[in-house]
């Protein structure tokens, strides 16, 4: 069994929080990769150290002295050191960069510090070889990471130190400069490290107790999700919910590993396991029928009406228009003298009217109407696909509480069911749903 264990930035916000992965780490040999974000926020009125080095860049580009911030950011280092009883430098390593902020060190190097160093720190304090991400995650010339480079020298590090601690965000460039990722790019590293010794499970330690099946701001106190496939996942994303980004999914799902999304602060959690299939039967079936509701506001359905229409001429024209104006269409549904498009209000914008106006040039319609202020809400479930009755159940439900449908929509593949209400509806279906089939 081997695991890839990363860590984020509240997971290793100061001393305490090194203690806890510590512990983590002792109680499970099997975890032998270790890849750490920079220390992020104590508590509410903190700042995550990338935050503040982000800043202090701001600082030097308008030449406003950042001596302070400097201040803060080695401070919170030393302290690390100090309240763990550990030997490394950190003070006159940090002390090294001083002379070249002005000038000589770009941002992405400077930002990258954050998780240098943090990563050092915790290197020692777990007993783990440290090393740089400078040295094992590669990117190309187009900026994109280089797999074949990065996955063959983090496996060549394990090989060699047996216990290894890379840190998260940044890697390098063929021009030997630093590169970071997107915020919240550790993550990604990890999925990489996961990848490149095809681990049995990525871990991925946060701050919560996995994902819930609906967004706590709405559902008071929503169960989590114990196991959710990469597919579901995907759909609850697209629809909204804030789950791990796709970039950083995309190494493990390729190559089949589950990943265990864990809470530092509540290991006795299981936390939310997201796997490639489900297999039936085997007991790790939880008994809760759907696997997540998740949301949007603010579509707009635009519908043509037309006697006797040649659907499929009419639909494409339509299409070919919004098209032309880079509005992208969510959901079309289908009548015998009509059909209607789903799209985001954003993205129709101001072209709303000549969308219009070309639609009745074109298609020369009877009628085009559109009607904004709709919510879609998507409810995703592997098991809806074999149970007859949920549509049925779950238009009942939303009818019983008063929520009218102005729109119906089951994907493709039969993972989810989506329906469109009106914005003022939105957080009652989400919780007339949550009710109805998970609470
Ligand atoms: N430290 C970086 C950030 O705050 C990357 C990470 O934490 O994943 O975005």
């Amino acid at each position: 069994m081997l695991k890839v264990a990363k860590f984020g930035g509240s997971s290793v916000a100061g001393a305490e929080q090194f203690k806890k992965v510590k512990a983590i780490i002792e109680s499970d040999p099997s975890r032998r990769i270790v890849v750490s974000s920079a220390a992020g926020k104590r508590n509410s009125g903190d700042h995550k150290l990338t935050d503040l080095l982000y800043l202090c860049h701001a600082h030097i580009t308008y030449g406003v002295s950042c001596e302070d911030i400097i201040g803060t950011i080695r401070t919170r280092f030393a302290e690390i050191r100090d309240e763990l009883g550990l030997q490394y430098d950190v003070e006159g390593d940090f002390d090294k960069l001083i002379p070249r902020l002005d000038r000589y060190m770009g941002v992405d190097e400077l930002v990258s510090r954050g998780e240098y160093f943090t990563s050092r720190l915790l290197a020692e304090y777990l007993g783990y070889r440290f090393v740089d991400a400078a040295d094992c995650v590669f990117f190309g010339f187009d900026g994109q990471i280089d797999k074949g480079k990065t996955y063959a020298a983090i496996a060549d590090a394990l090989d060699k130190y047996e216990r290894i601690l890379i840190p998260g965000f940044y890697g390098k460039l063929p021009t030997g400069k630093i590169k970071v990722m997107s915020r919240g790019g550790s993550d990604i590293s990890g999925a990489l490290a996961a990848a490149a010794v095809n681990a049995d499970v990525y871990e991925n330690w946060t701050d919560v107790s996995g994902i819930l099946v609906a967004d706590p701001r709405i559902v008071d106190n929503p169960a989590p999700i114990s196991t959710i496939t990469y597919a579901e996942l995907q759909e609850l994303a697209f629809m909204g919910a804030s789950v791990l980004h796709e970039d950083s999914i995309l190494p493990v799902k390729e190559k089949g590993i589950n990943l265990n999304i864990r809470n530092t602060n509540r290991p006795q959690d299981p936390g939310t396991m997201i796997v490639d299939e489900v297999a039936e039967g085997d007991g790790s079936e939880e008994e809760r029928f759907i696997t997540g509701i998740a949301g949007r506001r603010d579509f707009t359905i635009l519908t043509v009406s037309k006697r006797s229409m040649n659907t499929s001429l009419c639909l494409r024209q339509t299409l070919e228009i919004l098209d032309r104006f880079h509005v992208p269409v969510e959901h079309i549904t289908l009548g015998l003298d009509s059909f209607a498009l789903v799209a985001s209000t954003k993205a129709l914008g101001d072209s709303v009217y000549d969308v219009i106006a070309d639609i009745q040039k074109t298609v020369t319609p009877d009628d085009v109407n559109i009607k904004e202020g709709i919510s879609l809400v998507a409810t995703v479930g592997r098991k809806m696909t074999s149970r007859p009755g949920t549509s049925g159940r779950l238009f009942h439900a939303l009818g019983k509480n008063g929520i009218n449908i102005r729109t119906i929509a089951q994907g493709a593949d039969e993972l989810s069911i989506i329906v469109g209400v009106e914005n003022a509806d939105f957080e009652k279906a989400i919780r007339v749903i949550y009710e109805r089939f998970a609470g």
